[in-house]
């Protein structure tokens, strides 16, 4: 997707090796006209599809995966809690997750009222890295006996382990800007 890779280069941040900081409009400030296309472009690569319900991950992923839910009839959208709170209910699906950007183990959870053996799931998130947080989302939809349409990933970096961990569940991945390497503060796409 041109219009992405573009908004990468002008205001993505490489910060170390392998981190990209998109803070200016995606992971913090929100360029809505941009998320907007994101969305289309998704609906685009999924056509045909049956979605009955879009899995995201708080926090980044939940924006994204809402203006997706536009494009695919306005399904509901389920985002997976990384707390536990009293507001949470008891009976849920849960995954083990390590995350990448704060390089610690966390686990995630969605209530069983909103997933079912009914459901066609499209999973949607910001970044594809070690495929940890997408493997875990996987996991949530099978344990629920639903069905993966597929992974929506809006910023890959194929130079880490995620497609691969994911393409062992047989899972479609869709991810609009690729990115083949991040070496000397330069970005370059697939
Ligand atoms: P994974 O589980 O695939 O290793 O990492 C994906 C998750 O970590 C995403 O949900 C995203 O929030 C975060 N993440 C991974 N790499 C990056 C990155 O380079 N930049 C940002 N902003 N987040 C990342």
């Amino acid at each position: 997707m041109n219009l992405l890779k573009e908004r990468i280069l002008k205001d993505g941040k490489i910060i170390g090796e392998d981190i990209l900081k998109v803070d200016s409009f995606l992971n913090h400030q929100i360029d809505v006209k941009l998320m907007n296309e994101i969305g289309r472009e998704f609906k685009r690569r999924f056509q045909g599809e049956k979605v009955t319900k879009i899995l995201t991950i708080e926090s980044s992923g939940i924006g994204v995966a809402c203006i997706t839910a536009q494009y695919f009839d306005y399904v509901p959208v389920i985002f997976a809690k990384k707390h536990e709170a009293f507001n949470l209910d008891l009976e849920t699906y849960e995954a083990d997750i390590f995350s990448f950007t704060k390089n610690k183990p966390y686990r995630i959870r969605v209530s069983k009222r909103f997933l079912s053996s009914e459901d066609s799931v499209l999973i949607i998130d910001d970044f594809l890295a070690n495929g940890s947080a997408s493997l875990g989302l996987v996991k949530i939809v099978k344990d629920a006996g639903g069905r993966v349409v597929g992974v929506g990933i809006v910023i890959e970096k194929a130079f880490q382990n995620g497609r691969k961990v994911l393409e062992k569940e047989n899972v479609r991945i869709e991810s609009l800007a690729v990115i083949k390497s991040m070496k000397n503060g330069e970005v370059i796409f697939d």
